[in-house]
């Protein structure tokens, strides 16, 4: 079915065709229910391109043209993943992603002009759970997309198995309950995002280890490239802004350690 952009539409919906996994080589595990994709972007031939690949996939995309029509959308569709652009009329990408993410969390994929815009978002802790820059391929969103759902699925099944939940993790005053997936330090609850919540139990599981950028990339977003380890240093930079400094140690040219905190 082929929809033509209307800016005058609030939403446009792009219903799933017939998947083509095969065709284009991508790893092809399958997502096992249906899938959602809210894409927030102003410029229509972007949209447009996004919502037909998604569509290919077998997923339902919604492009949303403005913010507000999209913090609406989210809303209305509880989708599975949000594609959000950064520069948008009205309302930009950074409020988009905060009252999304402050309604109910999902995970969202931003689209950046620059790559020291991702630094900058990142520094203002938007919440975001990986970046691209423009320009982008279609075959690295989608891939990227699938890694954001994978990890999310993970959780949730974890989440429903339920019989042994994995035990909590307590280093000094942080308590990091993995079966609720919640943080505090110092009996204060520490909001995380679903992405800051893996990247921190995976470096704390294995204290005052080192783990590379390319070894988090791997366990923490399922991406096997290492072209995103600009997304595992702002990351950091978000867990330490919201936890302390002092919790992870910068290992120079190597990596990332978690150090637990010393009892007061
Ligand atoms: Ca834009």
């Amino acid at each position: 079915m082929r929809r033509v952009w209307n800016p005058c539409l609030m939403a446009t919906s792009y219903p799933a065709t017939t998947p083509d996994h095969a065709a284009h080589g991508l790893r092809t595990e399958p997502l096992t229910t249906a899938v959602t994709v809210l894409v927030v972007e102003d410029e229509p031939d972007i949209a447009t391109a996004i919502a037909h690949r998604l569509a290919a996939e077998g997923w339902t995309a919604e492009v949303a043209g403005d913010g507000l029509s999209g913090v609406e959308a989210a809303a209305r569709l509880r989708p599975d993943v949000v594609i959000l652009d950064v520069m948008l009329p009205g309302i930009d990408g950074l409020e988009v992603c905060r009252r999304i993410q402050a309604e109910r969390p999902v995970p969202v994929l931003m689209l950046t002009a620059r790559d020291d815009e991702t630094d900058i978002l990142v520094g203002l802790g938007v919440g975001a759970d990986d970046y691209m820059t423009k320009p982008f391929s279609m075959r690295e969103l989608v891939a990227r997309t699938k890694s954001l759902l994978r990890r999310v699925s993970r959780a949730g099944q974890i989440a429903e198995a339920g019989t042994t939940p994995p035990p909590a993790i307590v280093a000094g005053d942080v308590q990091i309950d993995r079966a609720q997936r919640r943080v505090s330090r110092a009996g204060e609850t520490v909001h995380l995002t679903p992405t800051e919540f893996d990247l921190l139990v995976t470096l704390a599981v294995t204290p005052r280890t080192v783990l590379t950028r390319e070894k988090l990339l791997a366990d923490v977003w399922d991406w096997v490239d290492a072209s995103g380890t600009r997304t595992v240093d702002s990351h950091i930079k978000a867990l330490r802004r919201k936890l302390g400094a002092d919790l992870i140690r910068t290992v120079h040219g190597v990596g990332y350690a978690f150090e637990p905190p010393v009892d007061p």
